[in-house]
């Protein structure tokens, strides 16, 4: 099945998966959806016999149906290599009756290098299948892990340059001095005066901006993405859940076909979205459970049907799922509209004009797999305190949401479905809330003995990740205000703006 890719607002005509990826972001401000769903034409048996590199091949070919076998298994070789600290790419903990798939054992210790490792080399297969022959210019916000996870997965990616900016002073210590340590010599990093919004807002403009493109590609550049909009980010990620689900199968837990549960706690509701996907792909996901931490824009939408962004935006220790305006929970829109751009769109709009929107009774019956649920900072706190003493298994605060979300769900609705709960960072790139979780109270320490401290409680060695920024010199020290970040990256390509 030739699988192409269409604008959740109607807008262009169907893509291939490679034009996807290179394009990132649909015409219109829409992403690309695929026309079809895919089904798994290996079975589950067979794909319990395969590693992480297997099973994401199996998955990947699937949606990506334009790249050869030979250019998608070299795309995901060199991604899913020795720059994981674990073989098994995605090991599995069990402890107190669920699952920890730990998701954090790339080059940045958090999840999104699951995707991210493997972007670099898809979108520059991409450019060489559609003769495109520009150098790819990155541009990216981050609210802390996606810069890192992106300079780390395009460093010194031949024909590639990044940009990242993020809020000089919303990111952690220890995300910042990764960002800032980035030895890659393709890469800038640049602080921003303003908030995460204040960065994506100034970035998107960036990318609408047609005085500036028409001003890079006389220069041969061009602008992508490495947002989690991009279908390239989206369908590695479906790869984990089916290869969870297998290693069960593996080791006995379950027999092929038995339901599974998933929690994922989430932000851009980009990571949940691709367990959607896998279990449209024919894997027997029962419930989605999807974790919110305070910011519980998504726990009122699915309990209410109403998406309402007019709330205060809240500061946790979860920052990156400290986030109002969930992108990829457009692609959700509009399937559960029956792949309705207009009727997606509309509410699109009304996001955009008013910050609400409310879907049909018809559109909720299609998410009726999703249950939602939210951690308090107190639940979250508490329940890494507490599988800690029970336990002695450290979780980081992002996971804890989803853990302390399982942990009610199961005992409020007696649901005994083996279940998944999906690690998105190690405890180390959080270490002084999660500290401060099993310590109780504010932990005065600088940054490494709290390090060190967490190491020996939880009795895990501290990662490379951790160890390389210890000693690094900083690289990048640029601060700009939000309306200088056009200059800034003028001034890094060399692409003077024409009214200078
Ligand atoms: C990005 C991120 C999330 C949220 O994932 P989404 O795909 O945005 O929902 C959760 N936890 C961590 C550690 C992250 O970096």
């Amino acid at each position: 099945m030739n699988i192409l890719y269409r604008n959740t607002r109607g807008l262009g005509n169907e893509v291939t998966a490679s034009q996807a990826i290179l394009k990132g972001l649909a015409d219109g401000g829409g992403l690309y959806v695929p026309t079809a769903y895919p089904k798994l034409d290996r079975s589950l048996s067979e794909l319990a016999e395969m590693d992480y590199r297997g099973v994401a091949y199996e998955v990947m070919k699937l949606f990506f149906t334009d790249y050869t076998e030979e250019e998608l298994r070299g795309c995901i070789e060199k991604a899913y290599d020795g720059k994981f600290d674990s073989e098994e790419i995605a090991p599995m903990a069990e402890a107190d009756h669920a699952y920890y798939l730990e998701l954090f054992h790339g080059q940045t210790i958090a999840f999104k290098d699951m995707a991210l490792s493997i972007l670099p080399h898809l979108l520059t297969t991409a450019a060489k299948k559609n003769n495109q022959t520009d150098e790819i210019v990155i541009l990216t916000a981050t609210s802390g892990d996606t810069g890192k996870a992106a300079l780390a997965g395009f460093r010194d990616v031949p024909g590639t340059k990044i940009i990242v900016f993020y809020p000089k002073n919303g990111v952690s210590r220890i995300q910042e001095l990764q960002m800032v340590t980035e030895k890659g010599a393709n890469t800038t990093v640049i602080g921003v005066n303003g908030n995460f919004d204040d960065c994506q807002t100034g970035v998107k403009k960036m990318f609408t901006d047609e005085t500036l493109k028409k001003d890079m590609a006389a220069k041969g550049m061009v602008f992508s993405s490495a947002n989690s909009i991009n279908i390239g980010r989206l369908v590695p990620q479906v790869a984990y859940y089916v290869f969870a689900y297998t290693r069960l199968l593996k080791e006995e837990r379950i027999k092929a076909g038995d339901p599974v549960n998933f929690v994922v706690p989430t932000g851009n509701f980009g990571n949940i979205l691709a367990c959607f996907y896998a279990k449209k792909l024919g894997l027997p996901v029962a419930r989605m459970i999807c974790a919110s931490n305070e910011n519980k824009v998504l726990y009122d939408f699915f309990t209410t049907g109403t998406y309402d962004i007019r709330r205060k935006f809240i500061l946790t220790s979860s920052p990156s799922m400290d986030i109002l305006i969930s992108s990829n929970l457009e692609r959700l829109i509009y399937h559960s509209a029956g792949d309705d751009a207009a009727k997606n769109a509309e509410r699109m709009e009304a996001l955009k004009k008013d910050g609400i929107y409310t879907v049909t009774d018809a559109m909720r019956k299609e998410m009726a797999d999703f249950v939602p649920g939210f951690a308090t900072e107190a639940d979250t706190a508490a329940e890494i305190k507490e599988l800690y003493e029970r336990t002695g298994y450290v979780l980081d605060t992002h996971t804890a949401v989803a853990s302390s979300v399982y942990r009610r769900y199961r005992k409020e609705s007696g649901d005994e479905t083996p279940t998944v709960i999906v690690s998105t960072a190690s405890p180390f790139k959080f270490a002084r809330s999660v500290m401060e979780a099993i310590n109780g109270g504010k932990d005065e320490r600088e940054d490494f003995a709290v390090i060190d401290d967490l190491s020996k409680t939880a009795n895990v060695a501290e990662p490379p990740a951790i160890r390389e920024i210890r000693t690094a010199p900083v690289r990048h020290d640029t601060v700009c205000e939000i309306n200088g970040m056009e200059r800034e990256v003028r001034r890094v390509l060399n692409v003077p703006g024409t009214e200078a």
